[in-house]
């Protein structure tokens, strides 16, 4: 099952707006504070359940109706009666059952140290495990029915039509299904499936000794992960560089054992592809969501192809910050600097007038959410960091978390949230609860699409250059990080595949030597571009995603999706938002590949990609049109 919440949160960890987001709030100043402490502001969970006492009483009754059940196994090939209703009991406490965690989890983002609010979280928690437990005999079960008696149930019962995608689905993966006992040796292997990524999680977040460095003004300062996030980006080139080279010669006192974890995790997903009979990792980890591997490549070979206008970005940037020769430390000071403050009101207008061209309903249902307490806004302490939308309580309505501290890339985030919030809120309208969860193939299609109306407004409605400067500035940053950075991770896992596949084996220091060479191709160093130095290769080791089994590319392809649709909207061309907005109701009707192809954004030929990398050449043009009217060139 598919999670928002978690999509946008992993989404942000890996853009420069996490930086940002995680800068936290800025005091001192009067209207923020005194809208923080406002409950128009807070979202309202009591429209879930109106105390943790009814949040209790429904619990036990999720935990009671396991019961039911127990009943079904060996029942489900019976007839198609007892099949839909065995359905319909599954999914009925699934749903209750994501209604309560949803709840638990978002009361314990409210406050994390509330420890009341924490074990009511583990306690759902563990009911989901147990939910996992009980009805583990449910796909074994259909898929031993076989093609034929369950397309002879299908007919027979309307009812059923509702799981059509559902049992489809689970006979799709009776070529890569073993017998019982293989079965259960591959359930048994999984005890030790997250050793390596648990290990270098650990690592990585709470046992590496981070460096403290001084900078130019005198202050010390720490970097862990967010320190680095935070000071990579700062104006003084020294610094910069101080901060690169503490940062990364920690890491890479830690080359070779994160190079054993990798390795191990790149030999854990081989296991499994052999196991399953799957051509390659790549297609193996793919088949999940019915995503061709065409759509992969077609990732790599189109951006590879348009790296001339991600160089064309790195020497306007060079011209923006006065730089001779790029280095990789220079690659995240923000290009220009603007104070624009946007106070939750009007930046919730801001949002609302960006998203007109979906039409007056999806701007009403937004400003609705905003009016009845669909968001928590601001920063508090306590509160969880960062962003999310999560849709999953399925009879009420999806909610915001954000932590709105007033500036620009705030909105974005408000506009990305509200993307994923109307996609769910539109799909659990139009769908039955067990097609209703889309695929994080298609979320991020959604919320990206609401950035770029936003940055189409606001240049708009920019008052002056340096404002309009800004807006495009960050929106390169944003494609940059979108997609060609993602891109490159996704040939790097690619090619480290790959080459396990073939028998090869891996260290940290071969990883430092191959990251090294995509990283030099993509910042066009052989070119003098962005010179990229050796000490600064072994940024592989730095990104968590590589555990998540070729999970990035998806970001890179969304934005690409969206990117295309928008020109279309954007161009008015007709039936463009219709089509659009159908992706959105659709939900998980449909496998998010055919989904987006049939209407008209097809991820697996050039065009999609083709969109982006207009898009980012037309913000270039705009920029350098400004910088020389600035400079009095004609
Ligand atoms: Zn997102």
């Amino acid at each position: 099952m598919q999670c928002t919440a978690i999509v946008t949160m992993l989404l942000l960890l890996s853009l420069p707006a996490a930086t940002l987001a995680a800068n936290g709030p800025r005091n001192g100043e009067p209207t923020m504070s005194h809208q923080n402490e406002d409950i128009q502001y807070r979202w309202n969970l009591a429209d879930i359940y109106p105390n943790t006492k009814a949040w209790k009483a429904a619990l036990d009754e999720v935990q009671s109706s396991m019961d039911r059940l127990d009943a079904c196994k060996g029942c489900l090939g019976k007839d198609a009666s007892s099949l839909k209703s065995c359905l319909d009991t599954y999914f009925g406490i699934m749903k209750q059952l994501r209604r309560v965690s949803s709840y638990a989890s978002m009361l314990s983002d409210e406050n994390t140290r509330d420890p009341k609010a924490l074990e009511m979280r583990q306690t759902a928690s563990m009911l989901g495990t147990r939910f996992a437990q009980r009805t583990s005999y449910l796909r074994p079960e259909i898929l031993a029915m076989g093609e034929a008696r369950i397309h002879r149930f299908l007919a027979d019962e309307a009812g059923l039509d509702q799981y059509r995608h559902f049992l489809e689905d689970i006979l799709r993966a009776k070529p890569h299904t073993l017998g019982a006992e293989a079965e259960s040796v591959m359930a048994t292997a999984g005890l030790m499936a997250d050793a390596p990524s648990s290990t270098y999680s650990i690592l990585a977040n709470a046992e590496i000794p981070w460096p403290t460095v001084t900078l130019s003004d005198g202050q010390e300062v720490r970097l862990d992960q967010a320190g680095y996030s935070r000071w990579r980006a700062t104006a003084n080139r020294a610094d910069r560089k101080k901060v690169f080279d503490a940062f990364w010669d920690t890491w890479h006192h830690y080359e070779r054992t994160c190079g054993v974890t990798l390795y191990s995790q790149l030999k854990r997903d081989l296991f499994y592809t052999q196991s399953r009979k799957y051509p390659s990792c790549m297609a193996a980890a793919l088949d999940g969501d019915n995503i061709p591997v065409a759509v992969y490549r077609a990732l790599i070979q189109e951006t590879n192809a348009n790296l001339g206008t991600l160089h064309r970005y790195f020497k306007l940037r060079a011209r923006m910050l006065g730089i001779k020769q790029l280095r990789y430390y220079d690659i995240y000071p923000p290009l220009v600097k603007a104070d624009i403050e946007f106070p939750i009101d009007s930046g919730e207008q801001l949002v609302l007038d960006a998203l007109k061209p979906l039409g007056k309903e999806y701007v009403a249902t937004v400003r609705r959410g905003f009016e009845h307490r669909w968001m928590d806004a601001f920063p508090r302490p306590g509160k969880r960091s960062g962003a999310y939308s999560s849709g999953s309580v399925y009879d009420v309505h999806p909610y915001v978390l954000m932590n709105y501290n007033g500036d620009y890339e705030s909105v974005s985030t408000m506009a990305h949230e509200w993307g994923h919030t109307m996609h769910s809120y539109l799909a659990n309208a139009a769908q039955p609860y067990p097609t209703a969860d889309y695929s994080i193939f298609v979320a991020e299609v959604a919320s990206t699409f609401n950035e770029a109306l936003l940055l189409d407004h606001v240049l708009e409605t920019a008052t002056n250059d340096t404002e309009r400067l800004y807006y495009l500035g960050s929106a390169l940053e944003g494609l940059r990080g979108t997609f060609f950075r993602q891109a490159m991770f996704a040939e790097f896992e690619l090619k480290i595949h790959e080459l396990v596949e073939r028998g090869e084996a891996l260290s940290g220091q071969r990883f430092s030597e191959i990251y090294g060479d995509l990283l030099r191709r993509y910042h066009g160093d052989a070119q003098g571009i962005v010179k990229i130095d050796d000490a600064y290769t072994v940024e592989w080791a730095f990104i968590p995603h590589f555990y998540y089994d070729f999970y990035v590319y998806q970001y890179a392809t969304s934005i690409a999706a969206s990117s295309l649709f928008a020109q279309e909207v954007l161009d008015g061309e007709p039936g463009a938002r219709e089509r659009f907005l159908g992706v959105l109701t659709a939900g998980g009707s449909r496998y998010p590949y055919e989904l987006l192809k049939d209407a008209g954004v097809d991820l697996a030929t050039p065009a999609p990609y083709e969109a982006l990398v207009k898009r980012m050449n037309t913000i270039m043009d705009e920029i350098e049109a400004i910088l020389d009217r600035r400079n009095g060139r004609k």
